[in-house]
């Protein structure tokens, strides 16, 4: 293995980088000098292999003369999966422990051993499960992957799936995010691994508890009640009280899960200086569970994005598809969202229960345009069969058939074409398993295939039925993440700062983008200028929720946008709604410059070091002051506290939720 990485260092000092191609001649080189029989040396041993020996041999290191460039270039060479950080930020995802949701969707798998809707056997959820599902050991495993991989780790998000965030009890909420911190605050070694000792103590404690981590263990565990709960005789909330909540092992633990804000601010802190820090913190909830208190909770630990399942706005599907939620709820969600900062992640279904192509594609458009909606950011999920919903019923009678693939693909190409410049189509497909699907489709390339039509389309307009009339038109994807720049080079001065202007039921929005002549993106910041005089409309509903007859001492001038309010009435509307921000101040809800992740101390060639988030926050300030607004908020994430402060939001606003600068 040695000589292998003398190999790739002599190449690398004699060439900037080291193609794939010649990696792979390096390694067939050394495996023909092997004895028959022997293992071949593969490119994922070589990483972690010269990391140990920079840590723990010194002497050996020294002698292969490698300096900081080279070593940056070794790394490159050897990273694995280099995609995955190529978005800006390396992404650390972990899974709550299983416990009740208080819906119970006709499609959303039962999986006892999984918190409601997850499967066991998708990836996060297996090694949530090998690490007793506790957030510390999930990010030290990942975080040591990640490292051993090759990959920059000082910059992570952190996405939080499960359930439903909000029904799991605040003190869990708490101690869930206090130990996510912890885990990046202790970090990785300098060969990669994290401090042995300390991840097995914690194992311990799990497994005095009696906690199993074991897969077989846990399946045959788990197979009498996943029986009952697939054959109706138990609901999945039912089993999960019997598996869990009264379950002894869990219960010790439960004792340990808890924690006070105290614990969960002095591990944000620590996080502004460390190596790995948060540059975003997202959960998953349900846009019912969603008012302003449980808001400011989720702000509290330092949440920037929400991701809310909404499936589908139509009131009939809703219903038949045992969605406990009706679109008002969701516009009041999206509102709320909005004012609060957050990004709105949107979780979107095709195929449910009593749906067509058609009805779905009118659905998503309606989701993509109408003011009370517009999120940031789209899963598009196709509705699939798994064993032990609601669904297989449904399935059998005849009622419910997946889409052929030629249905399926027309409607998602028409969602993709008709998504705003302003909107990320993250995915299209769940990660479930092919194994677990009874039903729809299980090919994950469904993305690839969906771009590959449109493709078709723009070499012959016309030939799919979803293609435009006009062959002089073709096609246009406008979402975000057909137009990220992510690896290349890009030169700052072909690059022009777009305003992209849309009105929300409750705000008017700028999407700033830095974007190429072509429209590729390179960088973007969303901006929020409240309307005080859309805030009643808006809400509408919270006030009898609330009690707080806002609405009905206000009247209903503000809602048809006749007046805006004075002023001092427009802050006490806003603190009436319980939101956090006066009705003077603009919000950043999201700064994202593209490139490959690069080392927070070291400047680089990616578009993150041209100085392109200054001066997307510099324009955000200067659109706020004109427009009228006094202060600016930005909802940063704990790691890019320090960041801000750099761009003069010297003090915090909202009770310390938001950071702010007077303008
Ligand atoms: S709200 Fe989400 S987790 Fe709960 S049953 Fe419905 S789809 Fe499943």
């Amino acid at each position: 293995m040695d000589e292998i990485l003398q190999d790739i260092l002599a190449y690398l000092r004699a060439h900037d980088e080291l193609p794939e191609k010649e990696l792979k001649s390096i390694l067939h080189a050394r495996d023909r000098l092997l004895p028959p029989g022997a293992p071949r040396y593969s490119k994922k041993a070589l990483l972690p292999r010269y990391l140990a020996v920079r840590a723990h041999d010194p002497e050996l290191w020294r002698s292969w003369n490698v300096d900081a460039g080279l070593e940056r270039r070794l790394v490159a060479a050897l990273r694995m999966k280099p995609r995955r950080t190529a978005s800006g930020v390396a992404t650390i995802t972990v899974i709550t422990k299983p416990g009740p949701c208080s819906s119970n969707c006709l499609y959303c798998p039962n999986d006892v051993r999984m918190p409601k809707s997850y499967l066991a056997d998708e990836p996060a959820c297996q090694r949530a499960e090998r690490a007793f599902f506790d957030p510390y050991l999930q990010v030290a495993a990942r975080l040591q992957a990640l490292a051993q991989m090759g990959h920059p780790t000082d910059k992570i998000e952190l996405i939080v799936l499960g359930g439903t965030w909000t029904d799991y009890p605040t003190a869990y909420q708490i101690w869930f995010a206090a130990e996510l911190f912890r885990a990046l605050n202790d970090g990785v070694r300098a060969d990669g691994t994290f401090e042995p000792e300390a991840l097995a103590a914690r194992r311990a404690r799990y497994e005095q508890a009696g906690i199993e981590a074991d897969d077989a263990a846990l399946a045959a565990a788990a197979r009498p009640w996943q029986e009952r709960v697939n054959a109706g005789f138990l609901t999945y909330n039912e089993a999960c009280a019997i598996l869990y909540d009264k379950s002894p092992a869990w219960r010790q633990a439960a004792t340990w899960q808890d924690a006070l804000w105290p614990e969960l601010e002095e591990a944000q802190r620590a996080n502004e200086s460390a190596r790995h820090r948060v540059v975003g913190l997202v959960i998953e909830t349900r846009p019912d569970r969603i008012d302003a208190e449980s808001l400011a909770v989720i702000r509290r630990l330092g949440c920037t994005k929400i991701q809310m399942g909404v499936q589908t706005l139509d009131p009939a599907l809703l219903a038949r598809n045992r969605r406990r939620t009706a679109p008002e709820q969701v516009a009041r969600a999206f509102a709320l969202c909005r004012l609060f900062g957050f990004k709105i992640h949107a979780h979107f279904m095709a195929n449910l229960l009593g749906a067509t192509p058609a009805g779905d594609k009118r659905d998503y458009a309606r989701l993509v345009a109408d003011p009370s909606f517009l999120p940031d950011e789209v899963k598009l999920y196709p509705c699939a069969l798994v064993a032990g919903t609601g669904l297989v019923a449904e399935y059998d009678s005849g009622r419910w058939r997946p889409y052929t693939e030629d249905e399926l693909l027309d409607v998602l190409v028409a969602d993709v074409l008709a998504t705003p410049p302003y909107t990320r189509i993250s995915r299209m497909i769940r990660d479930i398993s092919s194994g677990d699907i009874l039903a729809g489709n299980k090919k994950t390339n469904l993305r690839q295939m969906v771009d590959q039509r449109l493709e078709r389309m723009r070499a012959r307009p016309g030939l799919d039925a979803a293609g435009p009339a006009d062959p002089d038109r073709p096609p246009r994807v406008r979402e975000i993440r057909a137009r990220e720049i992510v690896r290349e080079r890009v030169d700052v001065d072909a690059l022009t700062l777009d305003d992209c202007a849309y009105e929300t039921s409750v705000s008017t929005e700028h999407f700033l983008q830095w974007v190429t002549d072509d429209g590729r993106i390179a960088g973007f910041l969303r901006l929020s200028l409240p309307r005080a005089d859309r805030l009643q409309a808006a809400l509408r509903g919270l006030d009898a929720a609330n009690g707080s007859g806002a609405a009905d001492e206000k009247g209903d001038g503000a809602e048809k946008g006749a007046q805006a309010p004075a002023p001092a009435a427009a802050d006490d509307l806003f603190a009436r709604y319980g939101l956090p921000i006066r009705a003077d101040e603009a919000m950043i809800r999201e700064v994202h410059v593209y490139g490959a992740v690069a080392h927070l101390s070291q400047t680089g060639s990616g578009v993150q070091h041209l100085g392109l988030g200054r001066k997307l926050v510099e324009r955000a300030c200067a659109l706020a002051r004109a427009a009228g607004y006094a202060r600016i908020n930005v909802i940063s994430a704990v790691g890019t506290r320090g960041y801000y402060r750099g761009l003069g939001f010297d003090r915090t606003s909202a009770g310390g939720l938001y950071q702010q600068k007077e303008l």
